[in-house]
């Protein structure tokens, strides 16, 4: 049985579709699990908080996965529209996330099950 959470645990809701998070260094799936756990500083600063899921990040039906907002939607993170605004935010967070560098959380996942009601 998983150990309950304490303060070294986060516990988070996750679309029960998203693929499982792969090793450190494989290339990013969207599993999301780094995005829930906190936001990263780019996420800080449009989530306005410095724990829990970031505001930003976004999930697929489509894809079966997660994707950063700040790189798929930034006008609807931002609620920024101008064009070459958008493009520069897409590409400045694409640079701020290292999109396209292989995963890089250092996260210990264990699925805790459901809790009937
Ligand atoms: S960086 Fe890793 S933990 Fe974060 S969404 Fe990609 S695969 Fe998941
Ligand atoms: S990568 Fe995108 S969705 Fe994930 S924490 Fe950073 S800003 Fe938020």
């Amino acid at each position: 049985m998983p150990a309950p959470p304490s303060a070294n645990h986060t516990v988070v809701w996750l679309q029960p579709e998203a693929p499982a998070k792969p090793a450190e260094g494989a290339p990013c799936n969207g599993c999301g699990l780094c995005c829930l756990s906190e936001p990263c500083p780019l996420g800080v600063l449009v989530s306005r908080r410095r724990k829990g899921a970031c505001a930003a990040l976004r999930w697929s039906d489509a894809d079966g996965r997660y994707w950063c907002g700040m790189v798929a939607d930034p006008a609807g993170v931002t609620g920024i529209t101008h064009p070459w605004a958008v493009r520069a935010l897409t590409a400045l967070a694409r640079r701020w996330i290292a999109s396209g560098v292989g995963c890089d959380a250092r996260l210990d996942v264990q699925a805790v099950p459901p809790v009937d009601r």
